[in-house]
């Protein structure tokens, strides 16, 4: 085995395990209200799966 056929070894676990990570993510039932401002998450964004926030909460929990 190369060099070449190391890393793309490598590089092809770890593309795995991302996929698997978001697939986790997925799965999660999203809230029907937001954790922090209990308004109701619209259909749209909870179908995206693990969604505990509003938009608005979201981003001021990411900015923090
Ligand atoms: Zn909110």
């Amino acid at each position: 085995m190369d060099e070449f056929d190391r890393a793309s070894q490598v590089e092809e676990k770890h593309r795995q395990s991302c996929i698997q990570a978001v697939l986790k993510h997925a799965r999660q039932k999203s809230r029907e209200e937001c954790l922090d401002c209990d308004q109701s998450i619209p259909q749209k964004r909870r179908d995206v799966g693990g969604i505990v926030r509003c938009i608005k909460c979201q981003e001021i929990e990411e900015g923090k």
